[in-house]
């Protein structure tokens, strides 16, 4: 018996393996302190377990529409337009089983296997981009994120990479796992280049929209002729510590009844009671009270962290502009103690000090030069 070749090459977050390390070291009695995995790990706010608890109460236990339940898209669409600063509608509107599926259902939307569509991603990112483009038959272009641009990419760099093949261009702001962030003027230069090839989309991740310490979060879908051309994602895991309720949005008028025939054809819905948890967090002034304390308590362990990490001898780590990740450059620190890679370093930081932590590897392969 055999198992397909797209299976086998399938990539992973290699997070959750390193988590498998560290639960293995726990279990042997070890103390470990770990960053290895990226959730909040505030408590979700009473308000909106509170919701959760009445929803089971009020028997909210079936199936819901595969777009979602309609209070949620209309709660989903009012904060989209609050924020992005462009009218959402509802119908546009697609609820799912958090941030993550919607890789895979705009890469499986807009391109077709085997057919040589290009789809362009940041590195080092997110590494469910890859894998999912890879497995949908897609070609990787990867757009390498530069230290001297505050981890931003060239748009040079971009302009060589964009042609007619090109379907889709994944875009991350506040990035994992970097932590840069795009302003008005750098997504204005991108929307240029892209509003150039009418084939492609853009996939905008903004799960961590609400954790922006220095300026204002910006959005593509606000600059006039990208809305219509961009899938705008967002989810309640980050913004209101919710990652295992599992519900995330995403909006394009074009796509949402494709984005919604993927939803049908693989989970039916997010849970129909966490739905009516998130219509609470989004629409109740309780829960964004609570979803802005735990972004400033990120950004004082951003100042904290980030100071920290440049004392360790031969790091150097640029103050992120955004999400709860810190990413130092540890090239000096590696040719100080003999480290081949930052993935030994990673290793022996694990098993010497019990501290976990991720390499860059497990975010794309190295850049050029780095
Ligand atoms: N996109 C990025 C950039 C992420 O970092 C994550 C989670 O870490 C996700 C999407 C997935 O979000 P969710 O847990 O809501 O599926």
């Amino acid at each position: 018996m055999e198992i397909s070749k797209r299976t086998l090459e399938m990539g992973t977050e290699n997070a959750f393996v390193v988590l498998a390390e560290v639960n293995k070291m726990l279990a042997e009695g070890k103390q470990v302190i770990s960053f290895c995995i990226g959730q909040p790990d505030f408590r979700t706010p009473e308000v909106i377990n509170n919701a959760a608890i009445k929803a089971i109460n009020d028997g909210k236990s079936t199936y819901t529409a595969s777009a979602g339940i309609p209070e949620l898209r209309k709660a989903v669409a009012d904060y989209y337009t609050r924020t992005r600063g462009v009218n959402f509608n509802p119908e546009h509107i697609v609820i799912g089983c958090g941030g993550k599926p919607f890789i895979h259902y705009t890469i499986a939307s807009v391109t077709d296997y085997g057919q040589g569509h290009e789809v362009i991603y940041p590195n080092p990112g997110y590494p469910i981009y890859s894998s999912q483009i890879l497995a949908q038959g897609a070609k990787p272009i990867a757009l390498p994120l530069l230290e001297e641009k505050k981890y931003n990419f060239d748009i040079d760099d971009l302009k060589r990479k964009i042609n007619d093949n090109t379907r889709l261009l994944i875009l991350n702001s506040p990035q994992n796992p970097t932590g840069g962030v795009l302003s008005k003027d750098e997504l204005y230069e991108i929307s240029e280049v892209v509003k150039q090839f009418p084939k492609c989309w853009v996939y905008s991740d903004e799960v961590y929209s609400e954790i922006v310490f220095d300026n204002k979060f910006q959005s593509i879908s606000s600059i006039p002729g990208m809305q219509e051309r961009t899938v705008v994602v967002d989810c309640c895991s980050k913004t209101f510590a919710m990652p295992g309720w599992r519900v995330g949005y995403a909006a394009n008028e074009k796509l949402a009844p494709h984005l919604t025939r993927w939803v049908t054809n693989t989970d039916s819905c997010a849970p129909h009671l966490c739905q009516w948890a998130v219509v609470e967090a989004l629409n109740s002034e309780k829960s964004w009270e609570e979803s802005k304390r735990m972004s400033s308590k990120f950004r004082e362990r951003r100042d904290i962290i980030v100071d920290l990490l440049n004392q360790v001898p031969g790091f150097k780590c640029l103050k992120t502009g955004g999400a709860f990740y810190a990413w130092p450059n540890v090239t000096k620190t590696c040719e100080m103690l003999n480290c081949k890679s930052s993935e030994e370093l990673r290793k022996r930081i694990l098993n010497e000090i019990n501290v976990a932590c991720l390499s860059d590897i497990h975010f794309g392969p190295q850049n050029e030069g780095e």
